[in-house]
């Protein structure tokens, strides 16, 4: 017999391989193993099946050389599920079995490189032979990779020796650095480091710091708590250390060891252990989850605050009972402290977390806890819905509208709709929640093909607050010629909050100090070199930075172009944002939650405690601060401004705006205050803001708008991108492609080929891109069209040219 095995890698397969005698008998399906791959390499590969007939000569098979995890992966079972996904997403069955597996699996010592600040300077300045500058990029967009890896990146535009050459070069050069990286995170403890003295008189005892070292500190100070110093060399690179060392040594840092464990698993259990009494929409839509035959999916619609998890967590208890297990989806890690809580305070040690501040080796602890029965119940982001369950009696997707369900690279899954797929295979019901519905959601149950539940009115006592509008447009500008940033209407609420001991929250979808700078001489601006677009400031980290690619270099106030020193600050963002609440506010305590305070693990949840605990009146932040949070005392909420949000040239950009608008909207008014919610606007007119209150009046005009425009949920969408350096090699090949797909589409009725046509983000990290939109009315027909179409595009790609495809992509920009 010969094992067939999938290979992690982006091919066809299974390969067939012997199996070496002392394995036989107990290779299985399921089991991971090293194999011979490629000329020279091995490669992780996954036992998918035993053959007699190799289909080639049995004398060149080779054999499947180590065994990397004596127990299985996964069971037959999650290997027809991960067929169907492969399938559906029309990617390589290898593929979509390591994005399902905990990548510590298959664990060991890496060396890989990082870019240094010199690095930086380079591609600025673009000084240095174009395939040097070429492999630089990937390296600063994706630093942390391996030797392999980047050959592996860059494989459809430069032979494998070409890449070594470069990487070579590159680090003689000083522009990245090899370091090893440890996957096995097998250590106890971590170290940590704090300031002992407050940021500013840094300077005093430090007279002569450079801008990294000012840098280091800054985000060291911006940090509510200490910070792991592995993590801090992960962004600043690793010159942070010896300036760490310095900063030890002059007394202003201190180093601690402490032991590593995980922030959440520790979460005190949150609420009572016993449920409340529920009322009787909670009860109607309970009674219909646990009904004998209930499955399939259902839409639970409920207003913010309607008692949603107490719903999941009375099914959940059902489903226990029953001897089944439960997977909790949850979005995003800011969201999770809180319903863990809740869970671990109703279900104890069954509860397993999965979310991805976790290490590698927590992940993995977790994984094999469910794997051998010990937890019955997991909640965890988009990937705990390949969590090794045998026996699921409910699956719940909290927030079910929000965008991070969808996988944005290698295999571009959708954990709700595969929460779906996975309720028909263990024949269990699956709830999807939110105040909110998506688009898709709503339109499904409304059609009928979803059992509809709807929590109408919150649980408790306060109903949802009425959202006001406020006009910006007749405000003065000041003194400085400026317009202020909040209304006289939200300062003077704000206010009246803290006097009263109350606390507010304050949106702006936007991170950073400035959107840009720009020189009022001649108008430069510092842009991304890899992707010509104009960077943010960032003040705190004192650096300029591109928000598609993560590309940073420090700030200065010279313009890039004329050397003048008279540059402008152009568009706010979250912490211009904060800068102006401490000069209104500053006795009142606050904190900044977005993207750049939330880079280091545990921050999240650090925030959110001091914030719950009420050491924090206040919380300004992006769109993470609108997510799913319940703080009783938060009396008011200013939005201060979701205008860019509706101007954004993508389809999705009104339904985002508006549920984002009422989410944030949801977080006030939780306790036994009523809430008050204001949204800045200079636009007069838009139905979203006209129907913040009744969300489905929003729905039907949206719907009839997408129905209009023929986009999802009336039609299925496929994206094809086709991107690269060289921008004439690009565009022919996008024609080819299209010309090829708008052939074949011929055949199958109802499928059109839109474009090729730039992106709108028409370059991003060097490459140009082009994109063609594969777009189908009746599911049967597109996906017969794809699945004839697959072939060719995975022809297709040559001369440093990459074609990828997003099967129902959120966006396409
Ligand atoms: P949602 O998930 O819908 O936003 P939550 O489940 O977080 O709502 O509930 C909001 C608040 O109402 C929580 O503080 C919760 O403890 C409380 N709550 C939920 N159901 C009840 C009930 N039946 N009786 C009293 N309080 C409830
Ligand atoms: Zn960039
Ligand atoms: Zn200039």
């Amino acid at each position: 017999m010969y094992a067939q095995v999938a290979v992690a890698r982006p091919v066809g397969g299974p390969f067939s391989y012997s199996v070496p005698a002392w394995m036989a008998g107990e290779l299985a399906v399921g089991h991971v193993v090293l194999v011979p791959f490629g000329r020279r390499g091995s490669e992780t590969g996954y036992v998918v099946g035993f053959t007699k007939d190799p289909g080639f000569d049995p004398a060149k098979i080779k054999a499947v050389e180590r065994l990397l995890d004596p127990v299985p992966g996964f069971d037959e079972r999650q290997l027809r599920f991960f067929r169907w996904v492969a399938d559906y997403y029309m990617a390589s069955l290898g593929m979509v079995i390591q994005t399902a597996l905990p990548s510590q699996i298959r664990a060991r010592t890496l060396n890989v490189l990082q870019p240094t600040p010199e690095g930086a300077d380079a591609l600025v300045s673009g000084d240095g032979e174009p395939r040097h500058l070429q492999v630089l990029r990937e390296v600063t967009s994706r630093p942390g990779l391996t030797r392999k890896g980047y050959a592996r990146r860059l494989s459809e535009e430069l032979e494998k020796a070409d890449v070594n050459k470069a990487l070579d070069a590159i680090a003689r050069r000083g522009w990245a650095e090899w370091i090893d990286k440890e996957l096995k995170e097998t250590r106890a403890t971590i170290t940590t480091v704090k300031l002992l003295v407050p940021e500013h008189e840094v300077q005093e005892v430090v007279p002569r710091m450079g801008a990294r070292m000012k840098a280091l500190v800054a985000s060291i100070a911006a940090a509510p708590g200490p910070v792991d110093v592995r993590e801090l060399v992960a962004e600043q690179g690793s010159s942070a250390r010896s300036s760490l060392q310095r900063l030890v040594e002059a007394g202003v840092l201190e180093l601690e060891d402490r032991e590593d464990r995980d922030a959440l698993a520790d979460a005190p259990a949150l609420g009572a252990s016993v449920p409340p009494q529920l009322n009787d929409d909670q009860l109607n839509a309970l009674t219909a989850l646990t009904a004998p035959d209930a499955k399939g999916a259902f839409l639970l619609y409920g207003v913010t605050g309607s008692g949603k998890t107490e719903v999941f967590l009375g099914a959940a208890r059902h489903a226990l009972d029953a001897g089944r297990q439960v997977l909790v989806l949850v979005p995003e890690i800011g969201l999770t402290p809180q319903l863990v809580g809740r869970f671990k305070a109703r279900f104890g040690e069954l509860v397993a977390v999965l979310h991805s501040g976790l290490t590698g080796s927590q992940r993995l602890a977790e994984w094999r806890r469910i794997r051998a029965g010990e937890a019955q119940v997991a909640v965890g982001a988009r990937s705990a819905l390949f969590a090794p369950f045998h026996r699921l009696g409910l699956v719940v997707v909290d927030e079910e509208h929000d965008d991070s369900y969808k996988q944005d690279d290698g295999v571009r899954y959708h954990a709700r709709d595969l929460a779906v797929v996975m309720g028909r295979e263990h024949e269990c019901p699956v709830v999807l929640a939110s105040a909110t519905p998506s688009l898709e959601s709503w339109h499904n149950a409304t059609q009928g093909r979803y059992g509809l539940l709807r929590l109408p009115k919150r649980a408790t006592p306060r109903a949802v607050p009425i959202v006001e509008r406020i006009d910006m447009t007749d405000l003065e500008r000041g003194a400085d010629g400026q317009r202020p940033l909040f209304h006289p209407d939200c300062e003077q609420a704000l206010r009246d909050t803290f006097t009263n001991g109350g606390q507010a929250i304050v949106l702006y979808n936007r991170r950073g100090y400035a959107t840009m700078v720009e020189c009022t001489s001649c108008g430069g601006t510092y842009e991304c070199p890899s992707c010509g677009i104009a960077m943010t400031l960032h003040r705190r980290a004192g650096t300029v930075a591109c928000h598609y690619c993560g590309f940073k270099r420090p700030a200065s106030d010279t313009c890039p172009s004329c050397g003048s020193q008279s540059m402008e600050e152009l568009g706010k963002g979250t912490e211009r944002i904060e800068e102006e609440l401490n000069r209104l506010f500053p006795e009142v305590p606050s904190a900044r939650m977005d993207a750049d305070t939330t880079a280091v693990r545990g921050s999240h949840h650090r925030i959110l405690s001091a914030f719950r605990r009420g050491e924090t009146q206040l919380l300004t932040g992006t769109q993470i601060v609108a997510k799913g949070h319940d703080f009783p005392n938060v009396r008011t909420v200013v939005v201060v401004s979701a205008d860019h949000g509706l101007r954004m040239p993508d389809f999705r950009a009104a339904e985002r705006t508006y549920s984002l608008l009422v989410q944030m909207a949801g977080r006030a008014g939780r306790g036994d205050v009523p809430g008050r919610v204001m949204v800045q606007t200079w636009i007069d007119d838009h139905y979203v803001l006209d129907h913040l209150d009744d969300v489905s009046a929003f729905m039907e005009i949206e719907l009839r708008q997408r129905e209009l425009l023929r986009y999802p949920p009336w039609r299925r969408l496929c994206l094809i991108r086709v991107d690269g350096v060289d921008r004439r090699e690009v565009t022919s090949q996008a024609d080819e492609v299209a010309q090829g797909l708008t052939g074949l589409a011929k055949k199958f009725p109802g499928v059109e080929v839109m474009g090729p046509s730039p992106a709108a983000l028409a370059r991003l990290v060097g490459r140009w891109r082009w994109q063609i939109i594969l777009r189908g009315g009746d599911l049967r027909a597109f996906r017969a069209f794809l699945h004839a179409a697959r072939p060719h595009l995975e022809k297709a790609g040559r001369k440093g040219v990459r074609v990828g495809w997003d099967v129902d992509p959120r966006s396409l920009m």
